[in-house]
C-alpha cells in the first residue's frame, strides 16, 4: 500500500488495514465462500432481458424505495413479512454498514463473538464505533448463558451474531438469539443483528431468527444473495426487521443506492429462487464430505452448518496454503494458527482439493 502518512487521514483510521482476502486467478477458488456453481442458462436469459429493459430508462434515477424488489424479498422469506419490513443494499456488508451508521457512533460499542466475520470491526471503525470481540467457548461454540454474561459485562449498544458463524461454521441456536436480545435490552436497550449470510446451508427445517421478529423491534436479521444464491457479483444483501428499523436506515442510506440494473438483476434472480438455490443440497453434501474426509486424514474439522469448513491440525497453515496454491487451489488462511478454511465447491472441485491436500500432507 502507498504511504498514507502523507494524508490528513482521520487519526482513528491510521494504521488500519482494509479487508483483504487475496483475489487471485486460479483454476479452483474455494476461498470466499461463493457458490461455485454456474447460474442456470434460463435464469441468465431472464436476467439479461430484465437488464435490457432497465437500460431503456437509465437516464432516470431508479425507484429509491425499490418497492418491487422488497415485495419479492418479502414473498421469498415468507413468515408473513411485508415490504415495509424489508430493506436491501449493495451486499449485506452495506446493510451492516447502514445499521452501524444509524445505531452506532462515537461513545457506542459493538460486540461480536470472535473469531467472527472480519468486516464487523472494519465497519465499526468506519463510524467511530468501538468494537469488541467477546470470546467463544470450547470449539467456538456459544451458549445462551455465555452470551448473556458477556453482554451484561460489556454493555454493548450493538450485538452482532453471525449464524452460522464465519469463519468457524458454528451454528447458533434461537435460544442464544433470545438470550442476547433480553440481555441487551436490560443492559443498554441496544440492538441485536443476526447475520444469516449462510442460513440456507443449515439442515432443512432449521428455524431462522426471522421467526423471533414479532414483538422484538430492536432485532434485525440480515441475509445475502452472495452465497447460496450464487449471485456474489451482483452485490445484493437484504434485511428483515421491524418497519421502524427500515425507517431508521432510510436516514443514513444514500439516495438511489440500489441501481436500476441491480434491482432488475435481483428481481430476476428471485423470480427463479428455486432454481438458483437448486445446488444448495449438493453443496451441503460436499461440506459434510469435507468434514468426514478431513477427519479421516487426521485433521480436526469444526462442525459447520455453512458452505465452508474450518479445520485445525496443520503444522504450518501458511506453508500448506501456499502448497495448495501452487497446485491451483486457493483456500483461506483466516489467521487462526494451525487452521485453514475451505469452501465446499462442486463435487469435482472438492475432490481436487482433498486429493491435493493429501499430497501436500504426505510431503
Ligand atoms: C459473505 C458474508 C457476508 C455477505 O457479504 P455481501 O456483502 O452480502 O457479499 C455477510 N456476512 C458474513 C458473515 C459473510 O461471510
Amino acid at each position: 500500500m502507498s504511504n498514507l502518512d502523507k494524508l490528513p487521514l482521520r487519526d482513528d483510521l491510521k494504521g488500519r488495514r482494509p479487508y483483504g482476502a487475496p483475489q487471485l486467478e486460479v483454476p479452483i477458488a474455494l476461498n470466499v465462500n461463493e457458490n461455485t456453481h454456474r447460474i442456470p442458462r434460463a435464469v441468465i436469459e431472464d436476467i439479461f432481458s430484465r437488464i435490457a429493459h432497465a437500460t431503456l430508462q437509465l437516464n432516470r434515477y431508479p425507484d429509491r424505495e425499490f418497492i418491487k424488489l422488497r415485495e419479492a424479498f418479502a414473498t421469498y422469506l415468507g413468515h408473513g413479512l411485508t415490504a415495509e419490513q424489508i430493506w436491501a443494499a449493495n451486499g449485506s456488508n452495506e446493510i451492516l454498514q447502514q445499521i452501524v451508521q444509524a445505531f452506532g457512533g462515537r461513545g457506542r460499542l459493538a460486540l461480536g463473538f470472535g473469531p467472527t466475520y472480519s468486516m464487523y470491526s472494519i465497519i465499526a471503525s468506519g463510524f467511530e464505533t468501538a468494537y469488541l470481540d467477546a470470546p467463544r467457548l470450547d470449539r467456538y461454540e456459544l451458549t445462551p448463558e455465555h452470551i448473556r454474561q458477556q453482554i451484561l459485562e460489556h454493555k454493548p449498544n450493538i450485538v452482532l451474531l453471525c449464524s452460522p458463524n464465519n469463519p468457524t461454521g458454528t451454528p447458533l441456536s434461537l435460544d442464544s438469539v433470545e438470550a442476547a436480545y433480553e440481555a441487551v435490552s436490560e443492559a443498554t436497550g441496544g440492538i441485536v443483528v443476526v447475520d444469516e449470510a449462510y442460513a440456507e446451508f443449515a439442515p432443512a427445517n432449521t428455524p431462522s431468527a426471522i421467526t423471533l421478529l414479532p414483538g422484538r423491534e430492536r432485532l434485525m436479521v440480515s441475509r445475502t444473495m452472495s452465497k447460496a444464491f450464487a449471485f456474489a457479483g451482483a452485490r445484493v444483501g437484504y434485511l428483515a426487521a421491524d418497519a421502524s428499523v427500515v425507517d431508521a436506515l432510510r436516514l443514513v442510506r444514500l439516495p438511489y443506492h440500489l441501481s436500476a440494473l441491480t434491482q432488475a438483476a435481483a428481481e430476476g434472480a428471485l423470480a427463479h429462487a428455486a432454481s438458483m438455490l437448486a445446488t444448495v443440497d449438493d453443496i451441503r453434501v460436499q461440506r459434510d464430505r469435507l468434514v468426514a474426509e478431513l477427519a479421516s486424514m487426521g485433521l480436526d474439522p469444526y462442525r459447520s452448518e455453512a458452505n465452508f469448513v474450518l479445520f485445525a491440525g496443520l503444522q504450518d497453515s501458511a506453508a500448506t496454503w501456499q502448497s495448495l496454491l501452487d497446485r491451483g487451489i486457493l483456500v483461506r488462511n483466516v489467521g487462526i494458527p494451525g487452521t485453514l478454511r475451505v469452501t465446499a465447491g462442486t463435487e469435482s472441485e472438492t475432490s481436487q482439493f482433498l486429493s491435493s491436500l493429501r499430497e501436500v500432507l504426505a510431503g
